[in-house]
């Protein structure tokens, strides 16, 4: 991808965003996902289709387990296949977390209908997309999803052209 001269100056955030099960099973919302991601100027840095064992769905939300909601959730994503992207923005993370909308639909329906999940979530738990929600969360999610990927490598080789720039990814 083309990277304008402008965004060399600027200080790039990495977040990790994830087209869940539900919008991936229907291939025109996952590539009209895909266009609202460029649409929103988001650097695609990395992204990948996987899909993931139950262990590894109660691996990554761990921190949920005992929720009401954990089995349902654990069940759903891995239920099929998902999309993770690596993206890069001034300000990404936030970015990305203000246009995926609310965790619970139809709260995003109310408070945020332009939203990602306000537009295409099925439920709470089916709600289309994930993004990191902190700088630590991101680093680790980012492992999680692309163990082969570490941020001072790309800089120097698979990105020449942001050596000038600066990467924020703490
Ligand atoms: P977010 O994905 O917005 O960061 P959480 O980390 O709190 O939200 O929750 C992780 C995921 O668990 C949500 O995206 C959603 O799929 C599911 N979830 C969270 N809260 C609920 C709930 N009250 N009912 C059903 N599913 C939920």
């Amino acid at each position: 991808m083309l990277l304008t001269t402008t965004r060399l100056s600027k200080v790039l955030q990495l977040t990790l965003a994830v087209i869940k099960p539900d919008a991936v099973a229907h291939p025109l919302m996952s590539e009209a996902l895909h266009q609202i991601i460029l649409e929103n100027k988001f650097v695609i840095v990395r992204n990948k289709e996987l899909a993931w064992r139950r262990q590894d769905s109660e691996k990554f939300y761990a921190e949920h387990s005992g929720r009401f909601f954990y089995q349902r959730l654990v069940e759903f994503m891995s239920s099929g296949p998902m999309r993770a992207y690596i993206l890069a923005k001034e300000d990404g993370i936030r970015h990305w977390r203000d246009l995926m909308g609310p965790t619970k639909v139809f709260r995003a329906r109310y408070t945020s209908p332009t939203s990602l999940r306000a537009q295409f979530g099925l439920t709470d738990t089916r709600n289309t997309t994930h993004g990191s929600d902190s700088p630590e969360s991101a680093r680790r999610e980012i492992c999680f999803f692309f163990p082969d990927f570490h941020v001072e490598e790309w800089m120097d080789k698979d990105e020449p052209l942001f050596r000038s720039g600066r990467i924020l990814y703490d």
